[in-house]
């Protein structure tokens, strides 16, 4: 029977790790979040992210903009953020509302301020590994992995999915770790027969119960970071987490797995971003 990764608790230990750090700061470090319209699923992330905030000691600096806010609008306000000294991290949660036009609210967040590392500039320094911030999602999967003393070294590794957010990224990272990586998609074909080769096995597709156990090799680490919802309406991963627990050495929960260590990754970069202003 595999061992859970307890994201909830490690999550936890790294945000108490950055409120130590932060409690340290010359000045308060600060996140400016902006939530465009009343998707529920957004408002809930960010009341998170705010709680977050406060449970680290960071200043958070809402921006609750109606639905209706133009493009010219929210760049307005990207701008202002970019240019105060009090905001070290600006965060617009996605997805905006269908007008408006995400890759250039991305590209407008200075980025030295780009604490979700979306912006090209960021992208760029992470694949030359010379990141200034790691995205925090796959971010946190490293840091499960590294917690959990889980060698990555020589490992073949298979990441399902590739978005710009999760997929290519945690694929890059595996790789500087020195995973031998596999990234498969909607086009990758016998992907039951890649994935049965992986010994770290990395699901972010958004599939309720996609990833079987008959895809899953004996003894293989199974992280998952999907955030489903089931057919009762429960949250729920990719992986089908009752049938490959007993194959898994290692996996990872939904609730309480890659979620949680998303959050507490943010913090992170937040106090990076903060220490970079600072000059420390
Ligand atoms: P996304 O942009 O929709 O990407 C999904 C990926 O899955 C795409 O690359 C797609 O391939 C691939 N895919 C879809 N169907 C497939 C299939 N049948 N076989 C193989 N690959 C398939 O999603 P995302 O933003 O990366 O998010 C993925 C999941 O992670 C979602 O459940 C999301 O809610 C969750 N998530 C969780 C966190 C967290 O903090 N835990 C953070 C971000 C996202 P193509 O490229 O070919 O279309």
């Amino acid at each position: 029977m595999a061992i859970r990764i307890d994201g909830k608790a490690l999550a936890a230990k790294v945000k108490a790790r950055t409120a130590a750090e932060a409690a340290k700061l010359p000045r308060q470090a600060g996140l400016a979040v902006i939530l465009v319209g009343e998707n529920p699923a957004s408002k809930v992330y960010v009341a998170g992210k705010e709680k977050d905030c406060a449970e680290c000691g960071i200043r958070s600096f809402p921006h609750k903009l109606p639905a209706e806010t133009t493009q010219e609008e929210l760049l307005a306000l990207i701008e202002k953020l970019n240019n105060d000294p009090d905001v070290d991290g600006i965060l617009c949660q996605l997805p905006l509302p269908e007008h408006l036009d995400e890759e250039a609210v991305i590209h407008a967040i200075r980025p030295d301020k780009d604490v979700d590392c979306f912006h090209p500039f960021n992208v760029g320094r992470m694949v030359i590994g010379r990141p200034v911030f790691l995205p925090c999602t796959p971010a946190g999967v490293m840091e499960m992995l590294r917690e959990y003393d889980i060698p990555v070294r020589g490992k073949r590794c298979v990441v399902l999915g590739r978005s710009n957010i999760v997929g290519k990224p945690m694929g890059m990272l595996l790789t500087q770790a020195d995973g031998t990586v596999t990234i498969c998609h909607s086009r990758t074909e016998d992907l039951a027969s890649i994935t049965r080769q992986a010994d770290i096995l990395v699901s972010a597709i958004g599939k309720t119960r996609f990833v079987t156990a008959d895809m899953v090799k004996e003894g293989a680490v199974v992280i998952d970071v999907a955030m489903n919802r089931d057919e009762n309406g429960k949250l729920c991963g990719d992986v089908d987490f009752a049938a490959v627990e007993p194959r898994a050495s290692y996996i990872t929960p939904v609730p309480g797995g890659v979620g949680p260590m998303t959050r507490a990754m943010l913090m992170e970069n937040i106090l990076t971003a903060a220490k970079n202003h600072l000059g420390l």
